[in-house]
């Protein structure tokens, strides 16, 4: 028989029990009775508002029911633990269905209520979580809104370096330009080879002007990484398509050891290829001045637990001891034409994705960057290899 219709809502327990549950002040949240089997006998006033029900509609329903399916079998077990006299001061996080998909979160304490010569009952105390959830998710948007203010702090700081590096490509643009008008203002016969000379200098100018451009966009626009999982061996395969052209110029040849098992990455494409197609560029800037036969990069990737890694090695001079602390620092640059943002742009990228981006000298005494990235969240138990 159950006891629904018995038991008076005020006081809460029956046959004069002490009002335990009585609430010295208002709680969020509220408390109730049930039978063993987690049918609700009684309800408080504040937890019936809460679940937005009426008191007399709440009783005679099994409390799990009250809850998202897998919170309700959870809570389920909770009550079979403490019926079976396991009464622990358990609680258990849950999520009351509200209606039209929406869920509230709460705590739920039970305890066993024992009677001398009754059924015991069961009581419990609700307290609802929604403002601390609510709260936890605008600390997270203060949060991230205040990494995107240091960032544009940081990019405001920059903003003289970049006026600069930018200035100087557009003063050398202007000065190219006024000097091909001269040329042909001056009636003279034209001299076709100087004046390709000049505009091709202007192109490699405005080229310089647009890369620059770029990588700060790019150094913006990071938070909006659009991620998909792939292989390393496509990355790099799509990588070496991409700059097949500069490398037939520069007479580079690749050499690659990467295993088709490798487990997939969850990586934004283009911004992957743009770190590893800066880490291909350094590496033929740093091989130009070697023997053709000498230029030789080497692309190898490994898996070592829940991280790949793939390394570029050249045969160049490495970078110097007491340079390398500044490596990754933004508008650090040995090249007289060189903008200093490809390895800080690709460290921030990199970072991005939870992964990192290293620097060794290798064997041959020329640069190394190792650059590891975390296994696609499902392949991360895979075995390593390589
Ligand atoms: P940039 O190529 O425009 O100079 P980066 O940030 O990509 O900008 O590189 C910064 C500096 O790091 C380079 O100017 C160079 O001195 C050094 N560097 C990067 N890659 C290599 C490499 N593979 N070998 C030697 N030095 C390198």
């Amino acid at each position: 028989m159950s006891l629904a219709k018995t038991v008076p809502l005020d006081p809460l327990l029956p046959n004069g029990a002490p009002r335990l549950l009585a609430t010295p002040r208002p709680l969020p949240g509220g408390m109730f009775t049930a039978e063993l089997g987690g049918t609700l006998l009684a309800v408080t006033p504040p937890l019936a508002r809460m679940l937005g029900k009426d008191p007399s509609a709440l009783c005679g329903t099994p409390i799990q029911r009250l809850l998202t399916a897998a919170d309700g079998a959870r809570l389920g077990a909770l009550i079979d633990e403490i019926a079976a006299g396991h009464d622990r001061g358990l609680h258990l996080e849950v999520h009351f269905a509200t209606g039209a998909g929406l869920s509230l979160p709460a705590w739920v304490y039970l305890s066993l209520l024992l009677r001398p010569g009754e059924q015991p009952l069961l009581q419990g105390l609700v307290i609802d979580q929604s403002f601390r959830v609510q709260q936890e998710n605008e600390d997270a948007a203060l949060r991230e809104q205040m990494t995107r203010v240091s960032s544009l702090i940081a990019l405001g700081e920059m903003a003289s370096s970049i006026a600069h590096e930018v200035n100087q490509p557009l003063t050398a643009i202007t000065a190219l330009a006024q000097t091909c008008a001269v040329l042909l203002k001056s009636g003279k016969e034209l001299d076709r080879d100087r004046l390709l000379s000049l505009v091709g200098s202007v192109v490699d100018e405005a080229v310089r002007a647009a890369q620059v451009a770029k990588r700060i966009r790019s150094f913006v626009t990071l938070h909006t990484l659009t991620r998909e999982e792939i292989t390393v061996s496509l990355l790099v395969s799509g990588v070496l398509n991409l700059a097949t052209y500069e490398l037939r110029i520069a007479s580079v040849r690749v050499s690659t050891a990467i295993p088709e098992d490798l487990p997939p990455v969850s990586v934004d494409l283009i911004h992957l290829q743009q770190v590893m197609l800066n880490l291909l560029r350094n590496a033929v800037d740093a091989m130009a001045t070697l023997p053709a036969e000498q230029r030789v990069l080497t692309i190898f990737a490994h898996h070592s637990g829940a991280t790949v890694s793939v390394s570029f090695d050249d045969r160049g001079a490495g970078v110097p001891v007491a340079e390398q602390a500044r490596l990754f620092e933004p508008f650090h640059t040995t090249k007289p034409r060189g903008t200093g943002l490809g390895l800080s742009t690709s460290l921030r990228i990199v970072q991005a994705h939870g992964g990192r981006l290293d620097y060794e000298t290798n064997r041959d005494g020329g640069a190394r960057f190792v650059l590891s990235l975390p296994v696609a969240v499902g392949d991360a138990a895979s075995t390593p290899t390589g």
